[in-house]
């Protein structure tokens, strides 16, 4: 990774976790799932309300967890809000994709997304960039809690 690259990684981390986007509760919510990665002590709330045409009408997210965590909820809350399901689910397997993968992504991704390509240079931290996205699938598939370690 180039170092100016590396520099915007940080700084969209910097900047999320300081602000996060989407951060609170619903006060109407038909979907919701609490995710954690006990590798990092990340614990996170989602709350979803899902209109009837499977729409993702309003998200927010909650809970403690370390900067990577809170940065890729905010943006992935960012991202999927007003998204078809169908959509959210094919922006989790271009996020999922980028950071299990080795090679570089052929497709083009989503800059929101491919800011956190970054993570795969401390493998330690992948879990705390994905843990919102599977929390996220957890939600609209009706699981209310997802751990990263079972
Ligand atoms: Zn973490």
């Amino acid at each position: 990774m180039d170092s100016e690259f590396k520099e915007l990684y940080q700084q969209v981390i910097l900047d999320h976790n300081k602000n996060p986007k989407n951060f609170g509760h619903l006060t109407t919510c038909n979907h919701q799932s609490v995710g954690m990665n006990p590798l990092c002590g990340d614990h996170l709330k989602l709350e979803l309300q899902i209109s009837d045409d499977d729409v993702i009408d309003d998200i927010k997210f909650s809970g403690d967890g370390c900067a990577i965590s809170r940065a890729s909820a905010s943006i992935m809350t960012s991202i999927v809000k007003g998204k078809a399901i169908e959509e959210a689910k094919e922006y989790f397997h271009q996020f999922h994709d980028m950071v299990m993968n080795e090679e570089e992504p052929t497709e083009e991704l989503d800059e929101r997304i491919a800011v956190f390509s970054g993570v795969k240079e401390f493998p330690a931290r992948v879990k705390c960039a994905t843990l919102s996205w599977h929390t996220l699938i957890a939600a609209i598939d009706g699981n209310e809690t997802i751990s990263t370690e079972s």
